[in-house]
């Protein structure tokens, strides 16, 4: 009975996002009540199924957390400035209209993650049980990553502007109390906390694939992303490579030309993972809504945002390129990728949403040798994924550049959430260019912002207004301070 208690209890500290009840609006994220009893692994699974039930919200990493990077860079856009995704593409936030569910949302899970790790080493298992309690303690330190990562991203400047010497967010690894106003810790910090976290998780970690859930190849994917956001070019290209290869024992494999177009809407499985390292799975029963990318990727949804006719001219200087069959064109002159795509028998809006994708290990694994001067595992790497798109091209016989693996990286992971952070982290431009195509002649930049780099304050989001006002400590952003 008090198990169940318990439960309810864990239930409803892991209801506070979706409800916006008051205490949000008292209390900054980063704090969390301490009342509850986790004390079996059954009950620590039950919180981490929780977690993942948070993480798949619309808000969070099925549509906001998702398209936020995209819109904001140069391939994709919004469709109006009235669509949900307008005000990211216009970068029309304001420090006290800021989007407050990047930073709230991912603190509710950083503290679930803490609830976790505050108890699962002090349950007595057998011996049996041990490969179990290292997994879920894994599980529980790789979303907390993932999540203090994309916290870092949202709210602090690339890691090489500065090497980190600027203001990320607040570092929270323990069940601090009601009343604790964290201040915000650098960037360089935030990144040490999350890599160690992800070392560490990846060798407690399940080899093995579990539908839904974090695996230790998607943790050694994050972290060889975060070794390349922070420079660390050898160290990530080891991650990368030693997930590649633990992935492809396990049955991961990159979709072939001839299942690209459709392998998206597969129910990835124990017996055939596909790419898929980490998604959110949604379904029938367990709708999110209508705010989820199927639909605002999808003509027939909310069609909210669209690739730019510049992108669309980089897809199509070669007409066999396969990632040309995902995009859908309506008679408005629009054109949506649909990478979203439902699993069998599903409304649109309940297509699942990779969030780690295999094809991305490969990318950055290219990234990585470039930069570290290792041809022949550049080429190694971004042939893959060249030649999977069209098998008549190849890159083998080539010197690969880094500007060859970034365009690339934009055409496989448009719509993915990548892009703009793509170009800033690595010290570039974002350029809005204005192009005209006759299949998309309603598509236009309507953007005041159209040439920015790391230097640009909006690039990064404002500290939500209410999280301030409950925890004064933490500064807000430049630029967004007056
Ligand atoms: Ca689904």
């Amino acid at each position: 009975m008090k198990a169940i208690r318990n439960i309810f209890l864990a239930l409803a500290l892991l209801g506070t996002v979706s409800c916006g009840n008051d205490w949000l609006e008292l209390d900054p994220s980063t704090a969390v009540n301490t009342d509850e009893a986790v004390k079996t692994l059954q009950e620590v699974e039950f919180t981490m199924n929780g977690i993942y039930n948070m993480m798949r919200t619309s808000d969070l990493y099925s549509g906001r957390m998702m398209y936020y990077g995209d819109v904001t860079g140069d391939d994709m856009q919004a469709v109006s400035s009235s669509k949900r995704t307008g005000s990211y593409y216009r970068f029309s936030f304001t420090r006290d209209n800021g989007p407050s569910s990047h930073w709230s949302g991912l603190y509710q899970i950083i503290q679930n993650a803490n609830l976790v790790l505050s108890r699962v080493d002090g349950i007595k298992v057998s011996e049996d049980d041990e490969q179990w309690r290292d997994n879920l303690k894994g599980e529980a330190l790789a979303v907390r990553s993932l999540a203090l990562f994309d916290l870092t991203r949202f709210f602090g400047v690339p890691y090489l502007k500065d090497n980190g010497a600027s203001l990320g967010v607040p570092i929270v690894t323990t069940l601090s109390e009601i009343d604790a106003k964290p201040a915000r810790s650098t960037v360089a910090q935030c990144y040490a906390q999350f890599v160690g976290d992800l070392e560490y998780a990846e060798e407690l970690m399940s080899p093995e694939f579990a539908k839904g859930r974090m695996n230790k190849w998607a943790a050694l994917s994050l972290l060889a992303r975060a070794y390349l956001y922070m420079g660390e070019d050898a160290k990530a290209l080891k991650a990368a490579e030693d997930a590649i290869a633990g992935a492809e024992e396990n049955r991961w494999a990159l979709w072939s030309n001839k299942d690209y177009p459709t392998a998206w809407s597969d129910d990835a499985s124990a017996a055939a993972p596909g790419e898929i390292l980490f998604e959110m799975v949604i379904n029938t029963v367990e709708s999110q809504g209508k705010e989820t990318m199927g639909r605002l990727n999808s003509k027939d949804g909310y069609d909210d945002m669209c690739i730019t006719v510049s992108f669309y001219h980089l897809l199509k200087e070669d007409p066999d390129d396969v990632r040309l069959k995902l995009l859908s064109f309506d008679k408005k002159k629009y054109a949506y990728v649909f990478k979203y795509q439902p699993q069998a028998g599903e409304d649109i809006m309940d297509a699942n949403v990779p969030v780690i994708r295999l094809s991305e290990t490969y990318l950055i694994a290219a990234e990585a040798a470039v930069k570290t001067g290792d041809n022949d595992k550049a080429v190694k790497y971004l042939d893959a994924i060249v030649s999977r798109a069209n098998p008549a091209k190849t890159v083998v016989g080539t010197t690969v550049t880094l500007d060859d693996v970034m365009q690339e990286r934009r055409k496989e992971l448009v719509a993915e959430g990548h892009r703009m952070f793509d170009v800033i982290r690595n010290g570039g431009t974002v350029k809005r260019i204005d192009e005209e195509d006759a299949s998309l002649t309603s598509t236009r930049h309507f953007a005041s912002d159209k040439e920015y780099n790391w230097d640009f304050y909006k690039i990064i989001l404002p500290i939500p207004k209410a999280e301030r006002d409950a925890n004064p400590n933490v500064a807000q952003n430049p630029g967004y301070d007056n």
